[in-house]
């Protein structure tokens, strides 16, 4: 393991670079294509869903609920390929009675052969694919959005974390400027018209009203329409450590 690799936010934490920070958990998490998982199971959000639980992430949100398999990667999860955790997925959703199928617990969008594997898998079928993303790898690269078009059951939730440069910074970890890739994701998944809505961590306990002004004057500017799921910072165990880590104090039992 490469030292200086991020594990949580600390107040005096150096910014890094999510893209590069991505690449290197890609080194980690990502065989050919194949991805870590560390669970298959079902859930009752978005009506039922069946879940696979991936391994990794780009980003060190303080109010992440993640597991600490987003921190230290390296210690957690075993290897599926696209077909082995299709089936996972399959089984789960077939035992429970759902139609609707994810990968949620770490950033979908790395090891993109293993999810556009996965999406292959899913296309034809009378599952949707809910693709929870930050938005980050998608704002990077147009060209990844545009392989999307050619799924008929998919649809993308984008949940931002931050309206300026300084609240991306001080929540996730990652260096402010790279603040504007979700939303160019945003202009991307518009222009290719695909399925998709926006979610944020608006927590006011977290983002200021000033900041939340500015992160809907963008949407609105970019030409975002439709609703907009706005987030609650939960007291989750991960979550409770990661905020007090970033010396924050925002629950109340913290
Ligand atoms: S909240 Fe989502 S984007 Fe942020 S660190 Fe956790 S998994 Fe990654």
């Amino acid at each position: 393991m490469k030292e200086g690799y991020p594990r949580h936010v600390k107040p005096d934490h150096k910014p890094f670079d999510p893209l590069q920070l991505g690449a290197s958990t890609e080194g980690i998490v990502c065989k050919d294509s194949m991805r870590k998982y560390t669970d298959f199971y079902c859930t009752g959000v978005y009506g039922g869903i069946s879940t696979g639980y991936v391994v990794g992430c780009c980003l060190r949100c303080i109010f992440c609920w993640v597991d600490f398999s987003r921190d230290y990667p390296e210690k957690f999860g075993r290897f599926y390929s696209p077909e082995n955790a299709f089936e996972q997925l399959l089984r789960n959703a077939k035992k429970n009675r759902v139609k609707k199928m994810r990968i949620s617990g770490g950033e979908p969008t790395l090891c993109r052969g293993h999810l556009l594997g996965l999406l292959d898998l899913t296309e034809g079928t009378d599952y949707l694919f809910i693709l929870e993303t930050n938005g980050m790898f998608f704002g990077a690269d147009e060209g990844y959005v545009k392989e999307l078009t050619k799924y008929t059951n998919i649809r993308v939730r984008i949940s931002l974390k931050a309206g300026t440069p300084e609240g991306f910074q001080r929540r996730t970890g990652a260096k402010g400027d790279l603040y504007k890739l979700p939303y160019k994701a945003i202009r991307y998944l518009i222009r290719e018209e695909i399925p998709f809505h926006v979610a944020a961590m608006s927590d006011q306990r977290l983002m200021p009203s000033e900041e939340r002004a500015v992160m809907l004057r963008k949407l609105k500017e970019i030409g975002y329409r439709d609703f907009l799921e706005e987030e609650a910072c939960d007291p989750y165990p991960h979550t409770i450590y990661r905020v007090k880590e970033a010396g924050l104090s925002i629950f109340n039992r913290q």
